[in-house]
């Protein structure tokens, strides 16, 4: 079990190649991480590829048991692992972030762990006798985004382990630390080579696509990368499970209750303080309920207080890192100089010491502005009025991603029938972008391909093997 002085000790690196980790709230140096090159990145290569086989060779019974005593290790570092993600990531203690973050990789695990995916008989006519069963792949190599840098990890390293994959995993270079000490935990519990970590700095994702030993890439990041990732790994014909992100559209129909709507519509939205993949991006509200609606949202964003994360109040915080700050202000100042209402927020604090954007919505926009049509990934949301449901739904569809959607409305039926008809991965209705872990996730177009979850996601990280007779 750790403290987090402890943990923090565990991962910091002071001598060799190393980089500074700034806390995104302060500005305050976290701790110092090592930066690996290729020749440490061909080392754990090796280390896994070399566990792989005894790995593989356990039962499914044995695999499961050491996932279990994997949840059970994060689960008795948690505050540690949850301060740490906190300081780092910025996202708060309390709310849906650093603890609800933390607590999920022990569910998601556990989950994971009790999933079952038994051997499938295809045919079995009397002359034909065939069975579908799910082989490793070998070595899984997975790369990982700085929003949700310790859940999203477990979403691709539990399924891959399970599935009798050996994983090098590559955290994102703005939470480094938050996936380094994820590892240390997790490897506390499991056996050496099974998890290899490695900590690069610009260049390092890019020499593991290529590397010929992974038999898979599992990626969760931006649709640019994921297409170098794809062009990259072609000579290898690496299998590909790409999460890319979206520009999710919430359409609210004209027979809601807003004021019982407002607080799902806010967390849809803003949870993370935007920095989710499947958070609502665009919000499309009829003109019947558009001003109440707009109205009752204000008020429940209003009362969410952002802050430090480490200070119990808050619920929302930094954005993680300069560049994100920067794509959420060049958005809203194109919305806001195009004439669109600004109903909160929307003005930074100029002297503000970490990267702090104020939670803005933003009316009357225009469906072509850049803060509808580019995605956002922070607290700024825009609200589209439109009068008829065809107009909100061709609009939703009219962009190049689709990962999740999602209606409002007080008929389940009539929502139901409007998500048929929408271009997204998942569809909620009357709430946004919770995610579950028997339930499969992906996305659509753009949104990149395969399925994370579930049997669904025990698939993706295995080879498919016919025994015919
Ligand atoms: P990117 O999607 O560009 O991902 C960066 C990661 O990909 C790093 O780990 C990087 O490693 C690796 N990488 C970069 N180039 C390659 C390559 N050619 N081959 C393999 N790996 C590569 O994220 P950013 O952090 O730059 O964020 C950009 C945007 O992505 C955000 O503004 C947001 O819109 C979106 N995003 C979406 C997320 C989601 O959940 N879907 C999460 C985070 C961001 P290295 O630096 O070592 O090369």
């Amino acid at each position: 079990m750790h403290t987090y002085e402890s943990l923090l000790a565990a991962v910091t690196t002071t001598s060799g190649e190393t980089r500074e980790v700034l806390d995104p709230a302060t500005g305050e140096r976290i701790g110092s991480v090592r930066v690996d090159g290729t020749a440490e990145l061909d080392r754990a290569v090796e280390r896994a590829r070399a566990a792989q086989p005894e790995w593989a060779a356990l039962t499914d019974d044995e695999r499961v048991a050491v996932l279990g005593r994997v949840a059970d290790a994060i689960e008795a570092s948690s505050d540690a692992l949850a301060e740490l993600l906190s300081r780092e990531q910025g996202k708060p203690l309390n709310g849906p972030n650093a603890r609800f973050e933390v607590g999920a990789c022990v569910s998601w695990l556990r989950a994971t762990a009790a999933t079952p995916l038994p051997v499938e008989v295809v045919v079995d006519d009397g002359e034909n006798y065939a069975e579908l069963h799910y082989r490793p792949i070998g070595t899984v190599g997975v790369i990982t985004p700085w929003n949700w840098p310790m859940m999203i990890a477990i979403w691709q390293i539990a399924p891959s382990l399970r599935m009798g994959n050996t994983v090098v995993a590559k955290p994102s270079e703005y939470t480094t630390l938050s996936g380094l000490a994820l590892a240390a935990v997790m490897n506390e519990a499991l056996p050496e080579g099974v998890l290899e970590v490695v900590a690069g700095d610009g260049s390092l994702g890019a020499e593991l696509v290529k590397n010929p030993a992974f038999g898979k890439i599992m990626f969760t990041g931006s649709t640019a990368t994921g297409k170098k990732i794809m062009a990259s790994s072609a000579d290898n014909l690496a299998r590909l499970t790409l999460e890319l992100g979206g520009n999710d559209a919430g359409i609210v129909l004209p027979d809601v209750d807003p004021a019982a709507i407002a607080e799902g519509l806010f967390w849809g939205a803003f949870i993370n303080t935007g920095q989710t993949c499947a958070a609502m991006k665009r919000l499309y509200v009829h003109d019947d309920v558009y001003d109440a609606v707009c109205e009752a949202l204000a008020e429940v964003a209003s009362k969410m207080p952002m802050g430090r994360g480490l200070d119990e109040q808050n619920v929302l915080g930094p954005l993680q890192n300069r560049m994100q700050w920067e794509v959420v202000n060049r958005l809203v100042e194109a919305a806001k100089s195009s004439g669109a209402r600004v109903l909160l927020g929307g003005q930074p604090d100029s002297e503000a010491s970490g990267h702090f954007y104020p939670t803005t919505l933003v009316a009357d926009i225009d469906d072509a502005n850049p803060l509808v049509q580019e995605e956002q990934f922070g607290p700024a949301l825009p609200i589209i009025r439109y009068s008829d449901v065809e107009e909100a739904i061709r609009m939703a569809n009219a962009v190049d991603v689709g990962l999740g959607a999602s209606v409002w409305s007080a008929d389940r039926a009539k929502a139901r029938e409007i998500a048929a008809r929408l271009e997204a991965g998942t569809v909620w209705i009357n709430s946004h972008g919770g995610v579950h872990p028997m339930i499969p996730f992906g996305g659509v177009k753009q949104s990149g391909f395969g399925l994370e979850f579930g049997a669904e996601g025990l698939k993706s990280v295995a080879v498919p093997q016919i025994i015919n007779g």
